[in-house]
């Protein structure tokens, strides 16, 4: 197939001087000066990965180059979506199965001829070149970026390191310290930090893409000069130095028990990192051992947890209007997160003081995203404080994000009668009233539904989505659909106390105050969680979300579950009454005028102290799904992961009790309610799980 046209990036067409072929998921293509397109075009996906046929493919086309050598290879991505995500993840429990090494070395071996070609060899990059995408861009000898490509090795997201070159090519192109932050944090570069740091020579507007791409030809683009730490780091003294301090970096977020293959790249780097032979043949190894670990195969559900959650829900929300009540902690940032994703968004308060807080923190939120200076322009433009409500009638999705009282909702939602469009949905981002209650006083019930966002909304990727008795379900798709266009994930619940998340992680506060009242210390508590693989202690989180919202919800749960829930602590009143919330009073529970407290305790903890901060959580879980407000256990597991960071490692709390034993987890809770009280009664629904 010759004399195809490649239509690229939607608008532009790349044209070339020569005919251009679709082989398989790549257009290939010689132009008149004798240069070498490969185009990735991954066959039936918006999203190219560097799956074995696109690499088996690659090595045809290599092959063919090597046996006529163009002027220069150029290799680019055809996607608007980006250059390249990755490996494909879907293969890589086969590939542990059956001996990674082989197929490793047949990888390594294409990018080897790739990087000895005699020609110049060029990638273009737009969007994202992550992982094994980045990979092949390093084999290139130069790499040319456009406004808003980024480059990033998340590997360590999924209990991996790069696996194919990137471990040795990234510190020999950049500052070798800069790349090893950069694959144990998996942290992109974004456009400007790769031309920096040089992993891009140079940055170009689309339209000049074609006169760089002959400029690189013709050797015309200087490669980076290397600086002095590159040479200091091959030396084996200096890397060791280095190799500790990045040891007892990792230890502060990642404990080796729990996460290997920082540890893994550290030692691979420290004894090999002067001989870029040593540090393939060692790469190969480590990734193929780091491929069967267990922390990796859960690392890996939960990357497909991820994806499930963005299964859910309609293709569009036909929602392009937003207005926003109260611009508070979480209104302000519900509006920042929805105009950036494009909506046009109203916010309106009863106060004008929280609407100019509210616009400073989204240019803060635009910073933090890395936006360009038009990007966060557009994104304040479609932004706009509302005091006396005109957006109301224009907006498709109403969210309420007001105090937490239910005659004030109540009013609020009284209040909007007559004024909101036809077919308009009402959502509350109330934490623990009831939908169905607050349903009787929305025009439409049918189309009003919870929108549980969590604090702080521009950092966690999680919303529930939350279907009243009368929710149809066509409110719920589009809110769904509404969650995935700003950038999140929605889990679709139903209307129970707490919905999944609050049900879940109250009982695990309230324990830890239990605890404390007992006279364990918080640090003791606070290191039990850590030790287990919580993001952060109970104590901290309580006084990180407030000890008055925490407060708030136990008592609410406590109110409407039937079930024995712990008394509430003492302590917790008296510091809600003296005033001292936590974080945002600067006095909790712990002292937070300094920062954020880091609790670490070395003493021996008690005995059932990690089991009793634990377990009620996992009873709780089974209670919801028993319940039917989680639909099923990996729905459940990526909620609680991606709302509060339950220890990912574990693959989430069902895949942690299954692994450990329904019938031994059943067995410990009956323990404990021997013990501590009815509390840890094990729910009905572990009968059904057995
Ligand atoms: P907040 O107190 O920070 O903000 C509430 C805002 O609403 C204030 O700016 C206030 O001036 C304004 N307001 C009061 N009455 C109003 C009215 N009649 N009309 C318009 N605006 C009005 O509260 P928040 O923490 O942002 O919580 C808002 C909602 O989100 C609550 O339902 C809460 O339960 C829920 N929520 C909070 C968190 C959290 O961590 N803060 C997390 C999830 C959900």
């Amino acid at each position: 197939m010759t004399g195809h046209v490649l239509k690229f990036l939607g608008e532009t067409k790349l044209e070339l001087g020569g005919a251009v072929a679709r082989l398989g998921n790549w257009c290939v293509g010689r132009d008149g000066d004798g240069i070498l397109w490969l185009v990735l075009d991954k066959k039936d996906t918006g999203t190219n990965t560097i799956s074995e046929d696109v690499i088996r493919e690659l090595d045809g086309h290599i092959s063919a180059a090597e046996a006529d050598m163009p002027t220069a290879l150029v290799i680019r991505s055809a996607k608007p979506s980006g250059f390249a995500a990755g490996a494909d993840i879907s293969s890589f429990d086969d590939m542990s199965d059956t001996g990674a090494e082989a197929l490793l070395q047949h990888g390594h071996d294409l990018l080897d001829r790739i990087a000895a070609l005699p020609c110049p060899t060029i990638c273009v990059v737009h969007g994202a070149a992550l992982g094994a995408g980045f990979e092949l861009a390093l084999t290139c000898d130069y790499r040319i970026a456009t406004p808003g490509a980024s480059f990033g090795f998340p590997e360590v997201q999924l209990g991996l390191h790069p696996g194919l070159g990137g471990t040795f090519r990234l510190p020999a192109l950049i500052d070798p310290l800069d790349a090893m932050t950069m694959m144990l944090t998996g942290k992109t570069a974004h456009t400007d930090r790769s031309k920096a740091s040089g992993i891009a020579d140079v940055v170009v507007q689309e339209r000049h893409v074609a006169a760089a791409v002959k400029a690189a030809a013709k050797g015309k683009i200087d490669p980076p000069t290397r600086g002095l730490k590159a040479h200091a780091m091959a030396f084996d003294q200096a890397r060791s130095l280095a190799a500790r301090q990045m040891r007892s970096q990792a230890e502060k977020t990642a404990p080796k028990e729990h996460y290997p293959a920082p540890y893994a790249l550290i030692d691979l780097w420290e004894n090999h990192g002067g001989d870029p032979k040593a540090m393939q043949q060692g790469e190969i190894e480590s990734f193929a051992r780091l491929l069967k670990t267990d922390t990796s195969k859960n690392l890996r559900r939960v990357f497909f947890l991820r994806q499930s959650l963005k299964e859910a829900g309609a293709e569009d929300d036909s929602i392009t209007h937003v207005h926003v009540i109260g611009a508070g902690t979480m209104g302000a940032e519900i509006a920042a997160m929805a105009a950036i994703k494009g909506k046009r968004v109203t916010l309106g308060d009863v106060n004008t003081d929280p609407l100019g807080r509210a616009l400073e923190s989204a240019v803060q939120i635009c910073k933090d995203s890395h936006l360009s200076l038009i990007e966060t322009r557009n994104a304040l433009d479609r932004l706009m404080p509302d005091p006396k409500g005109y957006g109301i009638g224009q907006a498709d999705l109403i969210i309420e994000a007001a105090p937490e009282a239910m005659a004030l909702k109540k009013k609020i939602f009284t209040d909007l009668k007559g004024r909101m469009k036809d077919g308009a949905i009402l959502a509350s981002n109330t934490s623990s009233l009831s939908i169905a209650d607050m349903a009787t006083h929305a025009l439409s019930k049918t189309h009003f539904a919870g929108l549980h966002f969590f604090n702080p909304v521009s950092k966690i990727d999680l919303i529930e989505v939350v279907k009243g008795p009368d929710t149809d379900a066509q409110t719920v798709t589009r809110l769904a659909a509404f969650c995935k266009s700003i950038g999140k994930l929605p889990s679709m619940v139903s209307d129970y106390p707490g919905f999944i998340v609050n049900r879940v992680l109250t009982p695990y506060l309230m324990e830890a105050m239990v605890l404390m009242d007992e006279g364990v210390s918080s640090e003791a508590i606070d290191t039990a969680a850590l030790r287990f693989g919580m993001p952060m202690g109970p104590v901290t989180l309580a006084d990180q979300v407030g000890l008055d919202i925490g407060l708030h919800v136990a008592e609410s749960l406590r109110q409407h579950l039937e079930k024995p829930m712990a008394e509430i602590s003492a302590a917790l009143r008296d510091k809600v009454k003296a005033g001292d919330l936590g974080k945002k009073t600067g006095k909790g529970f712990y002292d937070w005028s300094d920062g954020t407290p880091h609790p670490h305790s070395d003493a021996e903890l008690p005995a059932d102290l990690t089991d009793r901060l634990i377990l009620p959580m996992l009873n709780a879980c089974v209670e919801v799904l028993r319940q039917g407000v989680a639909k099923t256990e990996d729905q459940l597991d990526g909620t609680m992961i991606f709302a509060t960071g339950w220890a990912p490692f574990r693959g989430g709390p069902m895949h942690y009790a299954r692994t450990r034993g329904i019938a031994e987890i059943t067995t410990r809770l009956k323990e404990l309610e021997q013990t501590y009280g009815p509390r840890f009664a094990p729910d009905a629904g572990w009968q059904a799980l057995g």
